[in-house]
């Protein structure tokens, strides 16, 4: 958890101590008011069509060999729409042409929020350093994975009255099976 990370008060120093505040315990600084809230981070997530098919990339930091969204987190001077441009532009130089909401979506397990669109996007493929691959699938030839951006792909695939089949996520390390 994000919670993790934070030690000391980021305005006085002071190490932080957990207290009670807004109903829970927090990290909250004794000696001056700061309360560390930990609110979940907005994430924008696109799944990008391009010629009728979606386009899905895998991370180049990335071991699992999953093809994903496209993700990112907005900056403090943008709306979403602008941000989730702004993150297809970057990592894959498409221009998104129209945007349209698919849903919110809780990933607590980061601590994050997900806003998910379909974007349609046109222009050529170029990967930024941070995407390895990509792979244009068929609408119909998605499988979405139970979690965040994977309900978001399913929720779609329903307005469009396609059949959802969910995919196992492949364990973690610390839980694989040897013959897995
Ligand atoms: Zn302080």
């Amino acid at each position: 958890m994000s919670a993790a990370a934070w030690r000391f008060c980021p305005r006085c120093a002071t190490p932080l101590a957990s207290r009670e505040a807004g109903g829970r315990p927090r990290l909250a600084c004794p000696a001056c008011d700061f309360v560390h809230w930990d609110n979940p981070l907005p994430v924008l997530a696109g799944l990008v069509e391009y010629d009728g098919r979606i386009l899905l990339a895998r991370n180049a930091q990335w071991t699992h060999g999953l093809y994903a969204l496209i993700t990112g987190f907005m900056e403090a001077d943008e709306t979403p729409e602008q941000g989730m441009a702004r993150e297809l532009k970057e990592e894959t130089d498409l221009d998104a042409d129209r945007m349209t909401l698919i849903g919110v979506y809780e990933f607590m397990r980061k601590n994050e929020l997900i806003i998910a669109y379909h974007v349609e996007a046109s222009g050529t493929i170029k990967l930024s350093e941070e995407l390895a691959d990509f792979r244009l699938v068929a609408p119909e030839r998605l499988r979405p994975w139970r979690a965040g951006t994977g309900y978001a792909m399913a929720d779609w695939m329903r307005a469009r009255g396609l059949p959802v089949e969910f995919v196992d996520l492949p364990s973690r390390p610390t839980t694989e099976s040897p013959n897995s």
